[in-house]
């Protein structure tokens, strides 16, 4: 026992029909492809399975849900960026995030993980716009901070806290665990959970 969150794969739900019941507390990850989300993950939750889960093939196209107490969830969602993605991929994709973002009731908090070197995005923006909309609570997580000095890091995260206007920025690295502990707070917060234990 390491601690961490006890966890286990629910389901990856290609369309809302397969949604999980929406009952109870989520929270969700949304990130570009290669930004560290499930890095990020991993080091929140103290578990490595979890996002190697969804990254198996097949998985990367769907929504993700974890199990992690009763009747709180994590959310994986599904990866964006990739430059090359079927105009009708693309689409699927937007229609099942959108969907996901205005039907669920239970998500009641945002994870965009943002790699510190490339900046926010505009499928970025548009998670928190429509976290936003939800009137779901956001963080950004700008990861690999390790990535740069601390200077260069306080202030990348300075300057996108101002373009963003109120929503939480953290440095966060998965690597030397940079901002986990705050994010681990933030999470048990949005999940009504006491405290997630310490562990990797
Ligand atoms: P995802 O595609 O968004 O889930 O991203 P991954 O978590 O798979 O990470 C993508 C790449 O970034 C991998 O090569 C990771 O090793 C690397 N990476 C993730 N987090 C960190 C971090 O905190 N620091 C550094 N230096 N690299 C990281």
């Amino acid at each position: 026992m390491t601690g961490g969150l006890e966890s286990s794969f629910l389901t990856g739900a290609r369309s809302a029909r397969y949604f999980p019941v929406d009952s109870g507390l989520e929270v969700a990850f949304a990130g570009r492809s290669n930004s560290g989300k499930s890095s990020a993950i991993n080091a929140i939750t103290g578990r490595t399975r979890l996002a190697r889960t969804s990254k198996t093939p097949g998985r990367t196209r769907e929504i993700n849900f974890f199990a992690v107490a009763d009747d709180r969830r994590l959310v994986d969602l599904p990866g964006y960026g990739y430059a090359k993605v079927a105009a009708d991929v693309r689409e699927q994709w937007r229609t099942l995030l959108e969907h996901y973002f205005s039907e669920r009731q239970s998500l009641r908090g945002l994870f965009v993980t943002v790699d510190i070197r490339r900046g926010l995005g505009e499928l970025d923006q548009i998670m928190l716009d429509w976290g936003a909309r939800a009137r779901v609570p956001a963080t950004v997580l700008l990861t690999k901070s390790d990535k740069l000095s601390r200077s260069a890091a306080r202030r990348s995260r300075q300057e996108l806290a101002a373009n963003l206007g109120g929503v939480p920025v953290l440095a966060f690295s998965a690597l030397d665990r940079d901002g986990v502990e705050p994010a681990r707070e933030q999470l048990a917060a949005w999940l009504g959970l006491t405290a997630i234990a310490a562990g990797r």
